[in-house]
């Protein structure tokens, strides 16, 4: 399959280079490493969207990344800079997600090129419809099963499950991040946010500091932002700061959360002091958990950085060249595939219920999703002893392994 080209910035590179490191570690060899940093299937379509007496022609994607350790697993972003070489991307960090916290997934990733906000609901329910109509053949709860991301939600999901069953029959492990009243898992929605905090507050304890107290701040007010800035209170955290693409409000005393959850926006909510959507991230603080978009803390930004610990509760948040910075700094960072684990987590407890046609209760849910999570954080910073590495290469280096190996057990013959 098609090996992204190098330029600056090159998402799929950047995941790569990760995985290239982890391979020197593991004494992997070319040929093995080849085959971990390509992806097994891309496929692009051409979306025809219906815009009042015309057409607009939308591209969509679904790429593949590895089938190694069991079927391909990974979101549907609706946004306007998706393009192939993110989802290489993002396809590549669910096959090390899924790796690292042990749950029989490979990696896969799909997106519409498209501004989810501007799209009224039919136009979405249409996106998505055709999405599935187009892919249907490499989609299957035992070949490539979806879940929201950006811009796409539970309802996205009960539009993509009944299309799929109109097609293939009645299979709803077919795609996870359901509505709870259609085959969804009590849990699913908060499991996100719900590791982010837990992370955050891990992290914080084995540094020697206290959660109770702690300063956080958060960009993004989503799925992730939310739910995170929820725990983090749960947990005794203080939230000070948070944003959305609308902007941030900002209140040293601690925001109060659910009251700001009342608001469509952070626009229309009435606090004294507010901060533009990417200068939260600049606010002093002794956690920071970038929940919005990718790239968000590079080279222009780094060095304005003020805290001690970043949790990645977005998907490659921070450049490798900010990493570098903010690392040579002295921040510990809590990468993405360790630390908005939770929701894949939580999609693999939805998809087993599904296929045993069999509820859990959400407090059996959030119980296993911490004892689970909890593990692959001691791994992580065991290996990261082990070796003498920072936490992100820590985590590729115990994901890439068990990926490396499933590869080989199969027998690499053709
Ligand atoms: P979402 O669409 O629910 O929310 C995104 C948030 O980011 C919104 O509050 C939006 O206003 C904000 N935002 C958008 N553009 C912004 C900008 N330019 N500046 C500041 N804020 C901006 O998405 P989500 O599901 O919360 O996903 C957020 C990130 O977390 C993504 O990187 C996604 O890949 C990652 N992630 C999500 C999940 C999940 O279960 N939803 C799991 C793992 C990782």
């Amino acid at each position: 399959m098609t090996k992204a080209s190098t330029h600056a910035h090159n998402p799929f590179e950047e995941v790569n280079e990760k995985v290239k490191k982890a391979g020197e570690f593991l004494n992997l060899k070319p040929g093995l490493l080849d085959v971990l940093t390509s992806c097994e299937r891309e496929v692009v379509i051409s979306i025809p969207l219906r815009r009042q007496d015309d057409v607009e022609v939308l591209t969509g994607y679904r790429v593949q990344h590895s089938s190694a350790r069991g079927p391909r697993k990974g979101g549907i972003r609706f946004h306007q800079d998706v393009d192939l070489n993110e989802v290489r991307a993002l396809a590549s960090l669910m096959t090390w997600k899924t790796s690292l916290i042990d749950v029989p997934f490979g990696g896969a990733k799909g997106g519409v090129a498209v501004d989810a906000t501007k799209l009224s609901v039919i136009e979405k329910e249409e996106i998505i419809r055709r999405w599935t109509r187009s892919l249907v053949h490499v989609l299957g709860h035992h070949r490539d099963i979806p879940a929201p991301d950006m811009g796409t939600d539970a309802k996205t999901m009960a539009w993509l499950m009944d299309e799929f069953h109109r097609l293939e029959g009645f299979q709803p492990a077919c795609v996870t991040g359901k509505p709870v009243e259609l085959f969804g898992a009590p849990g699913r929605e908060e499991a996100t946010g719900r590791g982010v905090a837990r992370i955050a507050a891990a992290t914080l304890t084995e540094n020697g500091k206290k959660p109770k107290g702690a300063t956080v701040v958060i960009q993004g007010f989503g799925n992730v932002g939310k739910f995170a800035a929820l725990g983090c209170e749960e947990l005794g955290m203080k939230v000070i700061a948070i944003s959305d693409v609308t902007g941030g409000v900002v209140d040293k005393k601690g925001l109060d959360i659910k009251s700001l959850q009342t608001h469509p926006t952070l626009a229309n909510a009435e606090v004294s002091e507010r901060v533009g959507s990417s200068e939260v991230l600049e606010i002093e603080c002794d956690v920071l958990i970038p929940a919005a978009l990718g790239g968000v803390i590079n080279e222009s930004n780094a060095d304005r950085i003020k805290t001690d610990f970043i949790i990645e509760g977005a998907n490659q948040p921070i450049t490798s060249a900010a990493d570098r910075i903010l690392r040579e700094a002295g921040v510990v960072i809590v990468p993405d595939i360790l630390a908005n684990s939770g929701g894949v987590m939580g999609s693999y407890f939805e998809w087993t219920q599904n296929i045993q046609e069999f509820s859990w209760p959400i407090d059996k849910f959030r119980r296993e999703l911490d004892s689970r999570m909890e593990k692959a954080f001691g791994q992580t910073h065991k290996v990261s002893k082990k070796y003498k590495v920072d936490l992100r290469t820590a985590a590729f280096i115990v994901a890439v392994e068990r990926v490396a190996n499933s590869f080989e057990l199969r027998g690499s013959l053709v």
